[in-house]
């Protein structure tokens, strides 16, 4: 199904929708800009995207057909990481830039929605030169491990000044945010929504053709779903996987913010002789439903509290067994035991024994990943994400 196909439905009512400038800095397919896609697309008869670099996230808002502007950052504003303790600092001008561009682009909107933190800061700079309202949407937990303590009291301080709402994708989020100083009366929460539909209409025999493609067999198959960065773990289901000496290991995603040595390390990891012919590495895929469905377990292996985790309620909606670490807002997607299985982060051996005991017992994973999906399916549509969303923007003053 295609962008148009999936939003025929809700584009009957745009407009009550209010007129949105959202702004992200960056055009990859993270999975902040793939929901920032969802919103977009049911805004795109009111509203316009701003980036600040171009690339396939771009493509992908063309083709749904949502208005995009592309105004380059100077590179220096993009490449520094929030990590880095003067990054804030260091790019300075470029963000004053920045929110010049926000600001002069706004004037047509009645909102701006900043998607990520480095658009938080152009835009509620814009604001304080004038702009429309500001909603910061927080898909970061703030922590000392991703933020440095000055980046951190930048984006607090200028929450608590100029945003009118902080939206935040899960409690943990929004609980990292009034731990670092954020106004617990700026805080609303929004889940992140999944087209539901795009998994019901999965078909067999396509997850069969991909199994055959890798050329699994019967063989027992792990998928993990992420970006690669060390803090999304991959290396600690190959860990696994050396414990577990008939399990093939599925490994979708590239890295996409330069995470060249994880990389490497990762490839040595899979060339060890005990995983040889065993660890199936396919890039960055468009098709992850299907390629979920085609695995016996659905990963999540982050080793730091994840702020929503999307691929875990992905997995739960191919209807496979979602086993996940335990940081984070995975622990409001799972109930342990009941729609899905919780590991300790960065324990390889819990994580082998959870594989282990699923395989083990086919009969009780698939009541697992059946419970897993009716929850998913009740609690996070996409339905549910614009109602809710709608509900936040409509509460924003003028
Ligand atoms: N994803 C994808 N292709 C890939 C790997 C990941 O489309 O090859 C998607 C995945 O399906 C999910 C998103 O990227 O929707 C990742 O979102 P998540 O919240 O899990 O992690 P984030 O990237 O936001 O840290």
């Amino acid at each position: 199904m295609n962008c148009e196909q999936k939003f025929e439905g809700l584009r009957s009512e745009p407009s009550t929708r209010r007129r949105v400038l959202f702004v992200d800095h960056a055009a990859v397919l993270g999975g902040a800009e793939l929901s920032l896609l969802d919103l977009a697309t049911a805004y795109r008869q009111t509203s316009q995207v701003l980036l600040f670099a171009d690339g396939p996230f771009r493509e992908r808002l063309e083709a749904a057909g949502v208005p995009v502007v592309v105004n380059l950052a100077p590179e220096a504003a993009l490449s520094v990481r929030t990590s880095d303790r003067f990054g804030a600092l260091k790019v300075f001008p470029a963000l004053g830039w920045m929110a010049h561009r926000v600001a002069t682009l706004a004037c047509d909107f009645e909102l701006v929605h900043a998607n990520s933190q480095k658009a938080f800061v152009a835009a509620a700079l814009a604001r304080l030169i004038g702009g429309p309202p500001v909603v910061w949407h927080l898909r970061d937990i703030l922590t000392a491990r991703h933020f440095s303590g000055l980046n951190r009291r930048l984006a607090v301080t200028l929450a608590n000044r100029c945003a009118a709402r902080v939206l935040v994708n899960s409690r943990a989020t929004g609980q990292a945010f009034v731990a670092a100083g954020g106004r617990p009366d700026l805080v609303t929460l929004v889940y992140n929504g999944l087209p539901v539909e795009v998994f019901d209409r999965l078909d067999p025999a396509q997850s069969l053709a991909i199994r055959h493609e890798l050329g699994v067999g019967e063989a027992p198959l792990v998928g993990v779903f992420s970006r690669l960065s060390y803090w999304k773990g991959q290396h600690v289901l190959l860990e696994a996987a050396r414990q577990l000496p008939n399990v093939h290991v599925l490994l979708v995603g590239e890295a996409l913010f330069g995470e060249v040595e994880y990389t490497a390390q990762l490839k040595t990891l899979a060339a060890l002789p005990e995983l040889a012919g065993r660890v199936h590495w396919v890039g960055f895929r468009s098709d992850v439903p299907a390629l979920m469905a085609a695995c016996d377990i659905v990963a999540h292996t982050s080793t730091e509290p994840e702020p929503f985790g999307r691929v875990i309620v992905e997995g739960q909606l191919a209807r496979r067994p979602v086993v996940a670490t335990a940081a984070g807002a995975s622990t409001e997607l799972i109930e342990d035991g009941v729609t899905g299985c919780l590991v300790p982060p960065g324990d390889a051996q819990a994580l082998a024994s959870a594989i282990e005991k699923l395989l083990a017992d086919s009969g009780a994973a698939q009541a697992l990943a059946e419970r897993g999906a009716a929850h998913a399916r009740a609690t996070f549509s996409l339905e549910a994400l614009l109602a809710t969303f709608d509900q936040a923007l409509q509460s924003v003053p003028n």
